[in-house]
């Protein structure tokens, strides 16, 4: 028996139980925990309907570690999958340390008063997770996860050192609204107005927020604006594979999205800071959140492929050599799939296949892990059989920005 509680009833999580419900050999018991249970129930009735398999549900507030703790020592789960937000890293660790349980999330931690997107906090459990013989998998998304899988792939069967990698995130996809996020708004207007930090030479370079341009020609997407973003499988890179001498991020925006921003911001309303309202603190950009599309909606309208990869470069017998990995995602055939679109799709698909790898125990170990760390092939091969296959090919020459 294979039991896991996933906590957190947004796009990610409907996909990701989706997913497991077609993999029920692995997954023979699935509870479906977050802080409104008729979200749950929902997930539960489309899984029902598209699967045949009946999940459990459950309400939890997950910033509460006892309440947590005592859902989990109730359901009595081999793994927690946290794909709740990364607020609730720390508390849905601790509450695994207290029942003995492996711990998985798709985001490092975040306090609410800080975009930091850094991995200290959760790299700090290390002890305590090896001394307790328990794992905790960080990260299991797209990017991260599937973006940090695809370099140690790289290096294991192309390449015998990486150099440079750079990473491109592009989204092709168009939901016809005037402004809306793919995920999580609050998460994602933190991460994109955050200086762009990126890795070179054993130093950080920083540049301000999304003032690096380039312009790249997606597969099956077209020519597209990338911006230079800092992202957190950065950190986990040069720290895990310490021989690359720069690594960088790229996600692509429109330009009706970064007009949207630009206001938005002027005006205030992506502040993370409490502002006094009618005698009530308020933060602006939870306000924000408040009156924008929820992701989740987004699924009917969507159009369009998102195209993930790695570029990287380095030496292969001595010769200098440059790969291309990547993964292009149909909005629509995720929507027909699991009701989601594909920025969901991309994220709920691998945080699957993670929690495959910690219950098969194809990957296994006591303490904290970030996606890098274990061998690539049985996570590759899923992503191939799971919806997300992806392709490598090498280029002619290295990028030439
Ligand atoms: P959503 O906001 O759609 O979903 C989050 C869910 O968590 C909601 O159901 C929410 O409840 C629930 N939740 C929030 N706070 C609590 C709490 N205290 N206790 C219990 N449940 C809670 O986000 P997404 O599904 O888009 O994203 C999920 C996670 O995936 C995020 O951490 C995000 O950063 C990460 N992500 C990672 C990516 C990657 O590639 N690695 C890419 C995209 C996302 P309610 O419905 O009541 O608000």
């Amino acid at each position: 028996m294979s039991k896991v509680l996933v906590i957190g009833a947004g796009g990610v999580g409907s996909v990701a139980v989706h997913k497991m419900a077609m993999n029920a050999d692995i997954f023979t018991d699935i509870t479906l925990a977050s802080r409104r249970v008729a979200k749950c129930d929902a997930i539960a009735e489309s899984v029902k309907t598209r699967t045949g398999v009946t999940i459990k549900t459950a309400q939890v507030d997950a910033d509460d570690i006892d309440a947590t703790a005592a859902l989990i020592a109730q359901v009595q789960p081999k793994l927690v999958v946290n794909l709740a937000l990364p607020y609730q890293d720390l508390s849905i660790m601790e509450a695994c340390l207290k029942t003995g349980v492996h711990y998985m999330d798709t985001a490092n931690y975040e306090p609410r008063d800080e975009a930091k997107f850094e991995y200290h906090w959760q790299w700090a459990y290390q002890e305590r997770f090896k001394q307790a013989g328990l794992m905790a998998l960080l990260g299991s998304g797209f990017d991260p996860g599937v973006t940090s899988v695809f370099a140690t792939y790289l290096k294991k069967h192309h390449l015998d050192t990486i150099e440079t990698l750079d990473i491109l995130d592009c989204n092709g996809g168009d939901h016809g609204q005037h402004f809306a996020t793919n995920f999580n708004p609050e998460i994602n207007i933190r991460e994109v107005t955050a200086v762009a930090r990126h890795w070179e030479n054993g130093d950080w370079v920083e540049t301000p927020p999304l003032s690096h341009k380039q312009t790249f020609d997606f597969d099956q997407v077209g020519p597209k604006n990338m911006y230079l973003m800092y992202h957190e499988e950065i950190e986990s890179l040069k720290t895990h594979l310490p021989e690359i001498k720069r690594i960088r991020f790229w996600m692509t925006f429109g330009g009706a999205y970064l007009k949207h921003l630009e206001v938005l911001q002027n005006v205030g309303m992506t502040r993370i800071d409490p502002v006094m309202y009618e005698g009530k603190e308020i933060i602006p950009l939870q306000f924000l959140k408040a009156v924008l599309p929820e992701p989740s909606s987004l699924g009917v309208t969507t159009k369009g492929k998102t195209n993930i990869g790695d570029i990287a470069t380095g030496k292969k017998d001595g010769v200098e050599k440059t790969f291309y990995i990547l993964n292009v995602c149909d909005h629509e055939e995720a929507y027909a799939e699991t009701g989601n679109q594909a920025v969901s799709y991309t994220t709920g698909v691998p945080a699957m296949i993670g929690a495959a790898m910690v219950l098969t125990g194809a990957w296994s170990g006591a303490g904290v892990f970030n996606m890098e760390q274990f061998d690539p092939d049985p996570f590759m091969d899923m992503l191939n059989t799971q919806g997300l296959p992806w392709q490598v090919k090498e280029l002619d020459a290295p990028l030439a920005f």
